[in-house]
């Protein structure tokens, strides 16, 4: 955004006005082949633009070609492919049956868009957090602003770049900028708040909403953990937690924070880890350094705060099983794995959202369900085991966002399921049909046909009053 903070205040106040204005007529005029429309636009944007969200994605944190393809350009284009394919059956008005009640009388359920939407985006998947939202708000017919983060800023400029060459400036705008530009768009009265990014920013969201009283869907982070257990295919175990960590260097918001490894198999999932890493990103510390499949560190503070987690690790006794170079110049840190870690150091506290994996011997699974469960809720819990009984075990006794059993990361792309967090992790769920959901209203419809209200009315005497009185004990 251009000028001072009163020129940006005020032009951010117009295009709220100018995104706002056209609500009412697109309730009527924004129907299923607009939305279509918008969404094929999309598309076809994406496509033209992969070059240079390949190139924007590269000279932001290094993200390596191939990641970019399959988690920002295919999740996007596989959203809107899924969205096209469901959206005439999502719009389409629900009929529900009577109750007694409410006999004489014909009742459905319409979907109506919630008017205009902020979307607040992340910098670790800038292009997916983005546009991923945004196809869900298309696809429920509401204008929308989208506001990516400053932290990625050539991603953020590609971004604003496909939604103007894809949709028109009064159905959607792109406002780059920081927290200064953030903090002002939340003081305008939108009539949904789709946020993506961290609890502490999440609280700030959810209390600037409160004043308007628009509703949000927060999408958080924190730590999600694996648990290996002594009945696990150790060598998929490793391979699937190696990949889900190291993945975008370890900032992806359901990346496995920590390992919790049954006893009986510590030394052999070590060895296979240890292996799984050299297998994907080089043999030696040189090797990995040159793989072009590893991505960088965001900005200097977020590489000062990782190698500070690391060293204060290691003076408190925890060691590397592998890993630990780095580079502050090309924010370079090696896919590290720490052990002999405990609760007391920051790796196993706080979310570590970088290329570390501690891993926790345990002896016994209730001990750490017990430890997850005095936790803050996480975004995902992954288990590997390949005993039904342990799995229905921790399937219900343990609340994360999405439980993944001998898998990482895939249930992000499974668009028939929910993707959200729970308590600190979130609020409300994305993709598919609840990203649909996020940006409608399911208003009521009743209308009446026959229904027998006049005997319900006043005065209450004689054959009224004891119908009143035989209604309530039969059906209450
Ligand atoms: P962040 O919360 O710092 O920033 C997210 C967005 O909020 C950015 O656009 C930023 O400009 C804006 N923002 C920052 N401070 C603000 C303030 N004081 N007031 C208003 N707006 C503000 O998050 P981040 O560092 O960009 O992303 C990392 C976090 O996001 C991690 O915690 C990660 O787990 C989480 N995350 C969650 C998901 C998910 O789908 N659940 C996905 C990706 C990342």
């Amino acid at each position: 955004m251009d000028g001072g903070p009163q020129t940006q205040e005020a032009q951010l106040r117009k295009m709220f006005r100018r995104l706002s204005m056209g609500n009412a007529e697109r309730r009527t005029h924004f129907g299923y082949s607009e939305r279509r429309a918008a969404l094929l636009a999309l598309r076809k944007t994406l496509r033209e633009f992969e070059g240079p969200i390949i190139a924007a994605l590269a000279q932001d944190f290094g993200k390596p070609e191939t990641e970019v393809r399959l988690t920002e350009i295919m999740a996007v284009q596989a959203e809107i492919s899924h969205a096209l394919r469901h959206l005439k059956r999502w719009m389409r008005p629900r009929k529900v049956a009577s109750t007694l009640v409410s006999f004489g009388t014909r009742a459905r359920i319409v979907p109506q868009p919630k008017g205009t939407a902020l979307i607040i985006s992340p910098w670790n998947y800038p292009v997916t957090l983005a546009l991923g939202p945004l196809v869900s708000a298309l696809a429920a017919g509401c204008s929308a602003v989208i506001k990516p983060s400053e932290l990625a800023p050539a991603s953020a400029a590609v971004v604003a770049q496909i939604v103007a060459e894809a949709l028109p400036e009064d159905l959607v705008s792109v406002c780059e900028g920081g927290v200064e530009v953030s903090e002002l768009l939340l003081d305008l009265p939108f009539d949904h708040i789709f946020f993506t990014g961290s609890p502490r920013v999440g609280k700030i969201v959810m209390q600037a909403a409160a004043k308007n009283l628009t509703s949000v869907t927060l999408e958080l982070g924190g730590k999600s953990p694996v648990i290996v257990g002594a009945g696990a295919d150790i060598k998929r175990a490793a391979k699937m937690t190696a990949w889900g960590k190291f993945a975008n260097a370890g900032q992806t918001c359901i990346a496995p924070d920590h390992v919790f490894v049954a006893k009986s198999v510590e030394t052999q999932f070590l060895a296979e880890l240890k292996a799984a890493i050299a297998k994907m990103y080089g043999r030696d510390e040189a090797a990995q350094a040159a793989s072009r499949d590893f991505a960088r560190i965001i900005n200097p503070s977020h590489f000062e705060r990782l190698s500070g987690l690391i060293a204060q690790a290691e003076a408190a006794g925890a060691r590397k099983l592998t890993g630990g170079a780095s580079d502050a110049q090309s924010r370079y840190i090696a896919p590290t794995v720490l052990m002999g870690t405990d609760s007391q150091m920051g790796v196993e506290r706080d979310e570590i959202f970088g290329p570390v994996l501690p891993v926790i011997p345990y002896d016994r699974l209730d001990g750490v369900l017990a430890r997850i469960e005095a936790g803050p809720r996480p975004l995902a819990l992954y288990l590997f085991e390949r005993d039904r009984a342990v799995i229905d075990q921790v399937s219900r006794s343990s609340i994360s966002g999405a439980l993944g059993v001998n898998l990482t990361l895939v249930h992000f792309l499974h668009l028939n399921l929910p993707f959200g967090g729970i308590g600190n992790s979130g609020l409300g769920a994305a993709h598919g049909i609840w990203g649909f959901n996020a940006f409608s209203y399911e208003k009521s419809v009743l209308e009446n046909r026959f229904a027998p209200i006049a005997p319900l009315m006043p005065p209450y005497r004689g054959a009224r009053k004891r119908l009143v009185r035989v209604m309530a004990r039969v059906l209450g």
